[in-house]
């Protein structure tokens, strides 16, 4: 099947990414990756707020304690909306040449993401993925890493997937839902040819993945096998990342940049950097809450 998706905010971000749907609020977060800024829209009302974190911030994620947990430029860090501030939990990586990117919180309530070097290293290897456990522990599970994005887990728990945008691959690990453990890490996925390169991802109730193609102007579905399913049509090329959201959890939102196109590409798309939206057939999963 293909679909087109249809414009649905016209937020300009330079850099979209970090797509999250809150159940409980109805509400859809991301951020922009190219600044220190997050967003957040009621769905009910319409409202869209801005939010200042004061360092650049890879992903957030909902905290069953309340507020957000962040993958942030300076690391792990904890978002209080009562006084709408960051409170820094811990950084793994303390180098300035390094910031965190997407992540994910698995079944069981823990928070993963991965880091990389950013400025002109950018693409290189050089961050990793970790996990930070509910009791504020780290653990450093996959390392080198280069653009580490899109974590997930399949409907059974028993399947870990995460996208490196370097090398065009989603790797599949098996996981261990009781401990947090992975092994067996495999190719899922390799796009040399494209469309574009994988980017951030979100995995459906029937565990097929819907995977943003960065410079691919599209969102691509597989099945649990890693067949192509069904294509989703953007009019602009740097798609980042999506969840499912609305009252019944089957609308999926996506992310989209602007950043690094010429002004000619930009005549040529000029929604790049705009929110879309497929209504689809099918239901995402409620996004787990970081357990810590
Ligand atoms: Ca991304």
């Amino acid at each position: 099947m293909r679909y087109e998706a249809e414009h649905f905010l016209a937020t300009q971000n330079s850099l979209g990414e970090g797509a999250l749907w809150s159940v409980d609020e109805q509400a859809l977060y991301w951020v922009d990756l190219d600044s220190n800024y997050f967003y957040r829209w009621d769905y009910r009302t319409g409202q869209q707020r801005t939010y200042d974190a004061g360092q650049l911030v890879g992903c957030l994620r909902l905290r069953a304690n309340g507020g957000l947990v962040l993958a942030a430029q300076h690391g792990f860090a904890f978002w209080d909306f009562d006084q709408d501030r960051l409170v820094p939990v811990t950084d793994p990586e303390q180098r300035p040449d390094i910031r965190f990117n997407d992540g994910g919180v698995d079944p069981q309530g823990r928070f993963w993401a991965g880091s990389m070097l950013f400025g002109p290293q950018i693409g290189n290897p050089g961050g990793s993925l970790y996990r930070l456990d509910p009791d504020h522990s780290v653990h450093k599970m996959v390392s080198p890493v280069a653009i580490p994005n899109g974590i997930g887990w399949s409907p059974d728990r028993k399947t870990m997937y995460h996208a490196d945008t370097t090398y065009n691959t989603i790797y599949a690990y098996d996981y261990d839902d009781a401990t947090g453990q992975i092994e067996n890490k495999r190719v899922f996925v390799y796009t040399p040819d494209g469309p574009g390169q994988p980017d951030g991802f979100t995995i459906d109730a029937e565990g097929y993945i819907w995977s943003c193609c960065w410079d691919g102007w599209s969102v691509v579905r597989y099945n649990p096998q890693g067949q192509v399913d069904s294509e989703v049509h953007l009019p602009v090329a740097r798609v980042t990342s999506c969840a499912f959201g609305g009252p019944d959890l089957d609308e999926l939102f996506i992310t989209t940049a602007r950043t690094g196109l010429t002004e000619e590409q930009l005549r040529q798309q000029p929604q790049a950097g705009d929110i879309f939206r497929l209504k689809t057939g099918v239901k995402g999963v409620r996004a787990a809450s970081f357990a810590g």
